[in-house]
């Protein structure tokens, strides 16, 4: 593997600012990566190769004439679900297959702007519906650190091209899990903003009220540097809020005394996995020695999170998966009749995980049974959202493991759907309440990326980079590479 796809963004950054390397050079060798791995690893639906070498080509150009900024010239991996001008977006459906977008999502217009350099359109599960990339209407991504695992869901092509030196960042979203479960499950770096940070236009919706972009990477600094790029106000996001975005590395390098860690004793539920518990009491450990004071806190409620999510989740679904019908977007089975002709695309063009959801969020949605089950999970939803304000009077994040297992077999959970969703049993309470989560390489159990997760106030982003990098200092967990792939 050519050296310059170990660099980290940050040191790619200085050494194309100081005309050491150039862009070109750059995306040439994360190109080349991918043809070595990708065939093997899948973490690609699509590389945009002419378009990856203009955009290279073009931030050399803005470097030589001194407009360099923030992600200039760096490649990038996008997931599938963001919509893009000059590649198909297909969220892993076969319903948008070939599905070209007419406009950039935010994020993807404001890495544009900065001449950031699209290597290509990540592997998801269909819709961002699942927790191991295998409910992909086009192939399972594998996991760097075993090819016969799973890389995690939904953004596990995302993890995965970060963890295999196919890409230095990437975008993935979290409704429920799905960028700090792949990030820990590959051994990478990965940051849910909180809720109305970052603007969710053109993101292909699942879940409304819960759904947020955010960064992957090797290294807390880089995260830093992807979010500085896309958090902020977006008038096309009505949700999005338009309050301040901090310089989210001036927030790095400092120690942790005075700082305030709770640790929430309901996230020691059975089925915590042993070497997950033994790696993350190392960590507590760590952060204890970095001079934080470690704290006990209750959320009492987290025993109903998954319950109310997977009504909440799917009942949004069900509303925003209506517009694939056949008509409007992407491939259409023409019938004789136009019901026919509905039956007959979204019958062939959906997985059978997303009808579970349209089914079960149509169901919690339907008169008679609306209040008993979508007004009831929106009033758990408060009482969630109320224990995590409670923890915050006294501590300033919140530490818990980011799975109860490391990354589990292809097809050892696909039979059982509950056995699936319990994947995020310790992600969904963050997007329930809107707030911010982070997943950093926190341990190894038998050589495979054990996640640790922080959790934070209401748009404290900053907080929650500044104990990661702290974290992330004083191990060596970040710097672990996937043997087998080398
Ligand atoms: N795994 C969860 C689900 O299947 C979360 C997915 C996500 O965050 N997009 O709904």
């Amino acid at each position: 593997m050519s050296e310059l796809t170990r660099l980290s963004a940050t040191e790619a950054r200085q050494l194309l600012d100081s005309k050491a390397i150039t862009s070109v050079e750059l995306t040439e060798a994360h190109l080349e990566r991918i043809a070595e791995v990708d065939e093997r690893v899948h973490g690609y639906l699509h590389v945009m190769t002419d378009v990856a070498r203009e955009q290279a080509q073009r931030a050399d150009n803005a470097i030589q004439s001194g407009q360099a900024a923030g992600l200039t010239g760096i490649p990038v991996a996008l997931k599938d679900i963001l919509c893009t001008v000059d590649a198909p977006t297909t969220a892993a459906s076969h319903i948008l297959e070939n599905y070209v977008s007419p406009y950039d999502a935010t994020v993807v217009k404001k890495l544009r702007e900065q001449n950031a350099v699209f290597l290509g359109k990540a592997n998801t599960d269909e819709f961002a519906m699942g927790s191991s990339t295998e409910n992909s209407a086009f192939g399972t991504t594998r996991n760097p650190w075993d090819l016969n695992r799973v890389p995690g869901g939904s953004s596990g092509g995302s993890a995965a091209t970060v963890a295999a030196h196919e890409a230095m960042l990437s975008l993935g979203s979290d409704t429920g899990g799905s960028i700090r479960q792949p990030a820990g499950f590959c051994g990478v770096v990965g940051l849910k903003p909180t809720y109305g940070r970052v603007s969710r236009f053109g993101l292909i919706a699942f879940a409304s009220s819960l759904d947020q972009i955010g960064p992957f990477s090797r290294t807390v600094h880089d995260a830093a540097l992807m979010l500085n790029t896309v958090a902020g106000h977006d008038p096309r996001d009505s949700t999005s809020i338009n309050t301040e975005v901090p310089d989210y590395t001036a927030s790095l390098g400092y120690d942790l005394t005075g700082k305030r860690i709770g640790i929430a004793r309901e996230y020691t539920i059975e089925g915590l996995e042993a070497g997950v518990s033994a790696a993350f009491d190392a960590a507590v450990k760590v952060l204890r020695d970095l001079g934080a004071e470690l704290v006990d806190v209750s959320l009492p409620h987290t025993e109903y999170a998954l319950a109310t999510y997977y009504i909440t989740a799917p009942a949004e679904a069900s509303a925003n998966l209506a517009r694939f019908d056949g008509i409007k977007y992407g491939n259409r089975k023409e019938e004789a009749t136009l019901q026919e002709t509905y039956l007959r695309t979204r019958g062939e063009g959906f997985g059978p995980e997303v009808k579970r959801r349209i089914m079960l969020g149509t169901y919690a949605l339907s008169s008679g049974y609306y209040d008993a089950y979508y007004v009831k999970a929106q009033k758990v939803r408060t009482l969630i959202k109320r224990d995590f304000d409670q923890a915050f009077e006294k501590v300033d994040a919140i530490v818990a493991p980011t799975s109860p297992t490391v990354a589990f077999p292809i097809g050892s959970r696909t039979d059982d759907p509950y056995q699936m969703y319990l994947a995020d049993v310790f992600t969904i309470p963050a997007n329930m309440a809107g707030i911010p989560g982070i997943s950093i390489p926190g341990g190894l159990s038998d050589g495979l990326p054990v996640g640790l997760q922080l959790l934070g106030k209401a748009f404290d982003e900053a907080t929650l980079l500044s104990i990661a990098h702290a974290y992330e200092q004083a191990t060596d967990w970040h710097a672990r590479e996937p043997a087998r792939l080398s």
